[in-house]
């Protein structure tokens, strides 16, 4: 059993004492995360802190100790109301848009991370929601293989594309044997929430993996179990909400 951490919304007007705050603590337990960081941020719910113009030089700070730095879509801004293929909203940057729309974000986005000299791995949907038009997409502007998102047990390969799984909200203790990937959102994360992690940490951190030590080489198609899962847990929700 393996966990992994990812944190969304970093950008240049993300709450700095809260990102900092999380720093620490990872730093602390030798946790090393993925850093889902919004290119050009178009979201007013992201512009929390003025701009500081040292934010890519910090990213480029995490990218050496190791943290792993994710594209997480363009500007941020939900542009319909499409779930996609992994409908936990009903909202999306990409989902839903033609593919010539999809391309034009994934190009901008792709760019700036290159201007700023980082070359992404792994693609973060803002909102978890993408579709076949996103994959396309990032196939034909950028170099990103890895999807973090859609629930399974492990990573799994579809549509010439890994996916790491991200099936929790926050860190908890998992008993069945897989690859847990906890996603927080440190802008918006209290004392308690900060308190409750580290407490997880303390008592767990040598579960917790690099997402660069992932072996993804002998990554296979998803199993019965996986294909299970997912389907009833999209089925739950379509009964209880
Ligand atoms: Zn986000």
């Amino acid at each position: 059993m393996k966990y992994l951490i990812r944190l969304d919304d970093a950008c240049e007007t993300m709450n700095w004492e809260k990102w900092l705050r999380m720093e620490a603590l990872l730093d602390k337990y030798s946790v090393k995360p993925l850093i889902a960081v919004i290119p050009n941020n178009e979201d007013d719910m992201q512009k929390i802190d003025p701009p500081r113009s040292t934010f890519w030089q910090w990213v480029k700070a995490l990218e050496q100790k190791d943290w792993e730095i994710g594209l997480h879509g363009n500007d941020h801004v939900y542009k319909t109301t499409e779930g996609g293929i992994n409908p936990i909203h009903k909202r999306s940057e990409f989902a839903g848009l033609t593919l010539v729309e999809q391309k034009d974000k994934i190009k901008k986005g792709f760019e700036k991370f290159k201007s700023e000299g980082f070359n992404p791995r792994i693609f973060v949907a803002p909102s978890h929601t993408f579709d076949l038009n996103t994959l396309k997409a990032l196939k034909a502007e950028s170099s990103i293989n890895i999807i973090s998102d859609t629930l399974a047990f492990k990573p799994y390969k579809k549509h010439d594309f890994i996916f790491i799984p991200q099936q929790l909200g926050s860190a908890r203790f998992v008993f069945l044997p897989g690859v847990y990937t906890f996603c927080y959102h440190p802008n918006t994360m209290n004392d308690n929430a900060f308190n409750q992690l580290e407490v997880f940490l303390k008592k767990h951190n040598r579960k917790f993996s690099n997402f660069k030590d992932l072996d993804l080489n002998h990554v296979n198609s998803k199993s019965i179990f996986d294909k299970l899962l997912s389907f009833t847990y999209f089925q739950f929700r379509k009964v209880f909400r």
